[in-house]
């Protein structure tokens, strides 16, 4: 069947290509982590499918690169109108798919999918300035092109939030897009290519290829048509995609995985701190940004660890789709098994667990407890990988010199959120800090004109706001001379 009913929300399971359902003669069953039933079969594509949507995209590049952005816009602000129209139904979808909270896609994640549209629809009307300036009498004029077909590609935690977050600024710069959701939350993408069709957007301007990543994904970054790769995901796979992609010098952002710290030095209101501790927990874990390295100061790391378990302990797990629930499910068995392995490992290696640590099995087989890991072994895989499940780890430092050592110790520089109650030591402290992004007693603030992206092996480029269009347009300079004009004076 290519359309399934999902608590009373139907929606398409073939492709989105050139503006017109697509079904591939292979299918893959869709699973819900809330019970582990399958929800459906989605169409499985492949290079055939990968390079039919390349090519409506690149078809439908010239109608939409040669439109204005007011007149992009009036598609994308009536595309951001249908999303908020439809939060209820996008949101369904997803918690079912992923397992993610209903209450937070209600009430947050959907209502920024819409923003993620008409934020970048309104910075390229109102705000993407166009330089003109002189050098000896000739001007130059630089300007924001269309750069062509952007492929994305998104992973599963928070997969319509993620993709519209490089969908907006994309299609605001005049790029065509095609979107490969996660095999393991395909169907809000699905969904959101219907609103498109509903907006008014032309044929191929935004086409979705449904598959597992070595089939469907691989295929899209190694298309010579492409002109942006924009991934979101995983180390390994970000180095698989980066080869593929140099073969045709194809420009891409990377937005990777973490291991953000946490850290809490001893002036910090401790209140607060076990608060922001805990909201690392969000999603079972699974966030990219999550500070899952707590670094405290030793003076105060007995009484963190008390009120820690004091406070886990209140934590409700449970249904997401429940309005009291704080944590969800798991994605699926095979990332239990993942996250399982890692807290075993540093048990084996000499760690303790000092609160949770396998799954709740009063709950079903999808469910981790909220986990906090201490005295794991200095380097080992659980204070160094990301484990992308609801696992802490707890780590004390004696100086701040030495908790900032222990902050950058990985490979990994997405995110960091610093407790204190002194503003200049969090400025000291900040300044060497290797972060995208650091949030200082708070936690996961966004502002979509911010820089967002990660250093080190978190990450390739920063989008938001005009960093966004300066990785999916292609500035150009044209420069004019002061003569040689039969018509329309000198100085265009
Ligand atoms: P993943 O790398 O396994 O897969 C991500 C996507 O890539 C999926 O759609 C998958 O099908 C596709 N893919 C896999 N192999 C491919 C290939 N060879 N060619 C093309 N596409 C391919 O990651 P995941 O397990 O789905 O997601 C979790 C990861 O994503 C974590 O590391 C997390 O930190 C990261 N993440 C980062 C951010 C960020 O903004 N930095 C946000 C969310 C998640």
């Amino acid at each position: 069947m290519s359309v399934i009913s999902v608590a009373g929300v139907e929606v398409d399971t073939r492709h989105w290509i050139g503006g017109r359902r697509v079904a591939s003669e292979a299918a893959f069953d869709d699973v819900s982590p809330i019970d582990g039933k399958v929800l459906g079969q989605v169409s499985r594509g492949g290079r055939t499918e990968a390079d039919a949507a390349v090519a409506a995209a690149r078809d439908a590049f010239l109608l939409w690169s040669r439109m204005t952005a007011e007149e992009r816009g009036v598609i994308l602000f009536r595309l951001a109108d249908l999303v908020e129209e439809n939060i209820e139904a996008l949101s369904i979808l997803e918690t079912t798919d992923n397992g993610s909270l209903l209450r937070s896609h209600r009430r947050g994640v959907m209502p920024r999918v819409a923003m993620n549209i008409r934020f970048f629809a309104d910075y390229a009307i109102n705000q993407l300035s166009h330089p003109v300036f002189e050098t000896r009498g000739h001007d130059n004029h630089v300007s924001w092109d269309p750069s062509g077909v952007t492929v994305i590609i998104t992973p599963w935690n928070a997969p319509l939030m993620l993709a519209t977050w490089r969908i907006g600024p994309a299609l605001a710069s005049g790029d065509t897009v095609v979107l490969k959701p996660p095999e393991w939350a395909p169907l809000t993408a699905s969904y959101f290519a219907d609103l498109t069709e509903q907006a008014g957007m032309p044929a191929g301007v935004f086409n979705v290829v449904q598959g597992f990543g070595i089939e469907a994904g691989a295929p899209l970054t190694e298309n010579p048509a492409v002109s942006r790769i924009c991934f979101t995901g995983s180390v390994p796979t970000a180095k698989v995609i980066a080869r593929a992609a140099a073969e045709n010098l194809i420009p891409c952002s990377f937005e990777l995985g973490g291991k953000s710290p946490t850290v809490i030095l001893d002036d910090a209101d401790l209140d607060l701190a076990v608060d922001l501790a805990i909201e690392q927990y969000d999603n079972a874990g699974q966030v990219c940004l999550a500070g899952t390295r707590l670094l405290v100061q030793e003076g105060i790391a007995e009484a963190f660890v008390e009120r820690f378990r004091e406070r886990a302990a209140q934590i409700r797990q449970g249904d997401p789709r429940d309005e009291e629930t704080q944590i969800g499910p798991s994605i699926h068995l095979a990332h239990i098994e993942r996250v399982q392995g890692f807290v075993d490992r540093a048990q084996r290696d000499g760690a303790t667990i000092a609160y949770g640590g396998g799954v709740n099995t009063e709950l079903g087989s999808h469910y981790f407890r909220p986990t906090l890991v201490v005295d794991a072994r200095a380097g080992s895989e659980i204070l160094t990988q990301e484990v992308f499940g609801p696992v802490l780890t707890m780590q004390t430092f004696r100086t701040d010199d030495e908790g900032l050592a222990l902050a950058n110790s990985t490979d990994f520089g997405l995110a960091a959120c610093v407790v204190t109650g002194s503003r200049p030591r969090a400025e000291a402290f900040c300044k060497h800090l290797v972060a995208g992004t650091i949030w200082v007693n708070c936690f996961f603030v966004r502002d979509l004109s911010a820089p967002f992206g990660g250093s080190k092996k978190s990450g390739i480029g920063r989008e938001g706001g005009l960093w966004s269009f300066d990785f999916y347009a292609d500035v150009k300079n044209t420069v004019y001379a002061p003569n040689g004009w039969s018509q329309g004076g000198s100085n265009g």
